[in-house]
């Protein structure tokens, strides 16, 4: 667990969450490759892309024909919720520095405020006439939105609502100058005149480090959806070469809908499979379309855990508890991917290990959630299941996850791409 505590800690945004992820990929070998190049690849080797610095596809290519085995997947996303800065949205008002923000997702607007907040992305720049992007990330506490008192807004215990253009500009703590103080932060730090800084992707994120709480929980920011991705990660560097080929992909956006050039409603994913199947010159169309007709796709996030304080708004029958292992998610409307061929794959793989399961269904008068599941199903045409792990919360800028669920995931996922599913299945 201290390793998903790190793992999280070094991922203020969906960019550094990429960085972090290849810094890994790296030391176990993986290869970088470049889309604009032409690719070689060989068999039982490791490989990995990054689209946007912010969502990034690792694959270790299989020993057996792809059109036989094809590909086992697992995914999820590196954003989380967030208050997103205006590049130019700094100002001065009543003696303070203020930053302004959009909403980016649907965070738990109220548990962002009165938290120490440090700002995190990344920012164009120019060096020597040349305009590049660069991470940057503040890491210490620098901003707050705080509240209004309770003697001046009485109704802040009832239904208070916050207004997103007014009420969440975050006061920045430097002192007065004239010039805008989020250029000022940005281009002192990096020791830049602040004309050299161009448009910018910075998000407020919590610096607090997870914690746990006795040997049962485990609270920390951004748990959906970096826990997964954690997961996934250890799977796919700890698995052996196997006859099929091992594919993990970690999409940016998910939080706003996925349809960016980097999200799960890109061509990203099903471009790096066909690449992958034409590396190999004796691959014929019908080769690359009975791949994917052999592949399983895993789709890894949160899970809504039932509060002991609200156990009615779940459905008794679908109610997933902490520390009761995975979940997976279905859904009428396949708002999840799941159906019951897919749900049966992946109860098998926790039969395989005795790793208990659990089942999600939201209750039948409220709307479900969604996540790449069922994008990636429906464009890359590939068998589908929607699975995650339990937690209190989502969307709040800490959440509280179960401790003993996420060995058990990672023992999940590690035994698929070990395993593969077979063809019957
Ligand atoms: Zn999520």
């Amino acid at each position: 667990m201290e390793n998903l505590q790190q793992f999280i800690q070094r991922s203020p945004s969906s960019y550094q969450a990429a960085e972090t992820i290849v810094n890994q990929l790296k030391v176990k070998g993986f290869k970088l490759l470049d889309e604009r190049e032409a690719w070689t690849l060989k068999p039982g080797k490791s490989y990995y892309i990054i689209r946007n610095m912010s969502s990034v596809i690792a694959f270790r290519l299989g020993l057996d024909k792809l059109s036989d085995s094809g590909f086992m997947i697992t995914g999820a996303h590196t954003d989380s919720p967030s208050l997103k800065l205006k590049s130019e949205g700094g100002n001065w008002k009543e003696g303070s520095a203020r930053l302004s923000t959009e909403v980016y997702g649907a965070p738990i607007l109220s548990s962002w405020l009165d938290r120490e907040l440090s700002i995190a992305g990344v920012v164009t720049v120019r060096k020597d006439g040349i305009w590049s992007r660069i991470l940057f990330n503040h890491k210490k506490p620098v901003a707050i939105v705080p509240n209004l008192a309770i003697h001046i807004n009485r109704e802040v215990n009832k239904a208070f609502e916050y207004n997103k253009q007014d009420h969440l500009q975050a006061v920045l703590g430097i002192s007065k100058s004239k010039e805008d103080p989020l250029r000022t932060l940005v281009s002192r730090q990096l020791d830049i005149e602040s004309g050299d800084l161009g448009e910018m992707d910075l998000f407020l994120y919590d610096p607090g480090a997870g914690s746990f709480l006795g040997d049962e929980y485990f609270v920390s920011p951004r748990i959906d959806n970096l826990a997964m991705c954690h997961s996934i990660l250890s799977a796919i560097t700890s698995s052996m070469v196997s006859a099929a080929t091992q594919v993990a992909v970690f999409y940016d956006n998910e939080e706003v809908g996925s349809l960016t050039y980097q999200g799960a409603n890109s061509s990203f994913l099903s471009e790096i499979l066909e690449r992958i199947v034409y590396s190999n010159k004796e691959n014929t169309r019908e080769d690359y379309f009975r791949a994917k007709a052999a592949s399983f796709l895993i789709s890894a996030d949160g899970a809504h855990a039932v509060h002991p304080n609200f156990s009615d708004k779940h459905d008794p029958d679908y109610s997933p508890k902490l520390n009761k292992g995975p979940v997976i998610k279905l859904n009428a409307a396949f708002k999840y991917a799941t159906s019951s061929e897919t749900a049966l794959v992946f109860q098998g793989l926790c039969e395989d290990l005795s790793i208990p399961f659990q089942k999600f269904i939201g209750r039948s008068d409220m709307p479900s959630g969604s996540t790449i599941g069922a994008i990636s199903a429906a464009n890359l045409g590939i068998r589908t299941v929607d699975v995650g792990n339990p937690m209190w919360a989502m969307h709040s800028i800490r959440e509280t996850y179960g401790m003993r669920d996420h060995k058990l995931m990672n023992d999940v996922l590690t035994h698929y791409y070990n395993k593969g599913i077979s063809r019957n299945e």
